[in-house]
């Protein structure tokens, strides 16, 4: 395995293997990484095959964390990352700096950014203003610089995975996009790096997600008729209610595809919520 910091070196070895007909399967991550990451690049491989090359990114990028979000105190375990890589049979890690990604960002010489404008208004967008403008810029950057020609994200990021989707097929990058199942720890609750920061009591707390997404599919599947969004909302302040260290951000009702909002929310609606857990801010999301 190698791991390759500068931009640079990194495209020049994507172009190398573009010229020998080597696939590539890229996993772009923010590292710290745990099942749900490694499950992506299983999938990666497989997709590719023995001969192929599959790489991960690791990158913390800034341009996609809002001034008073957790860039600052992100996981990092750059040592770990690098062995549960290898045991996965990853070809190259491409781990690069600030300066390598951003040139001359400090200096006010960085001025190039990729929105998209439809997918990316709503629930994130709107919570988290210039986050897909972030994930967008280095998402087109990072498939510049690796050149694959798969890239596997996690069905956990739901609006994540649909704006690159819709990038990838606006801007005709030449990659396929494949979207891989949430990966769960037992009691239900999605694997994340930021599950760090659930201390003590709070880890159990988080189950609330898995558990509001449980109520709506069960109201949704005994009802006869779809169910009004109002009500289902209201059903999930009550299963947060109980839950002390809990506070809703928001939960949508949407169209898998379009990610228009659903008023009247039936079977084959999508379910995404966020809900602070003490200072931690979770996602989860579901198929109803
Ligand atoms: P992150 O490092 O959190 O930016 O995530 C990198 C990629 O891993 C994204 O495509 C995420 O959607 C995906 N991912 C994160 N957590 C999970 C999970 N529990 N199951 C599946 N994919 C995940």
């Amino acid at each position: 395995m190698r791991t390759v910091t500068s931009v640079v070196s990194m495209q020049r070895l994507a172009l190398k293997w573009r010229g020998e007909k080597i696939r590539t399967g890229f996993v772009p991550t923010m590292g710290f990484l745990h099942e749900g990451h490694l499950a992506l690049v299983r999938r990666a491989r497989r997709l590719v095959g023995p001969r192929g090359r599959v790489v991960v990114s690791i990158y913390v990028n800034p341009t996609q964390f809002g001034p008073k979000e957790d860039l600052g105190r992100y996981p990092r375990d750059f040592k770990r990352d690098l062995s549960l890589c290898r045991a996965e049979g990853v070809d190259v890690v491409f781990a690069p700096g600030d300066a390598e990604m951003y040139p001359g960002k400090a200096e006010g010489r960085y001025s190039t950014y990729l929105i998209e404008e439809q997918l990316s208004r709503g629930m994130e967008g709107a919570a988290r203003p210039g986050h897909f403008r972030g994930v967008a810029t280095v998402v087109a950057k990072l498939f510049n610089l690796v050149l694959p020609d798969v890239a596997v994200f996690g069905a956990k990021d739901f609006q994540q995975a649909a704006v690159i989707r819709r990038m990838v097929c606006d801007l005709n990058f030449p990659v396929k996009i494949i979207v891989a199942p949430t990966v769960r720890e037992p009691d239900g609750v999605a694997m994340s790096s930021r599950n760090k920061y659930l201390v003590g009591d709070l880890r159990a707390q988080a189950t609330v997600l898995g558990h509001s997404i449980r109520a709506v599919r069960a109201a949704v599947a005994q009802s006869a008729k779809p169910v009004a969004a109002a009500r289902l909302r209201a059903l999930v302040r009550e299963t947060i209610k109980p839950v002390p260290a809990a506070k809703l951000d928001y939960v949508e009702f949407f169209d898998p595809i379009t990610l228009a909002p659903v008023v009247a929310v039936a079977r084959g609606t999508q379910m995404a919520l966020v809900v602070f857990v003490g200072e931690t801010r979770l996602i989860d999301n579901g198929l109803l």
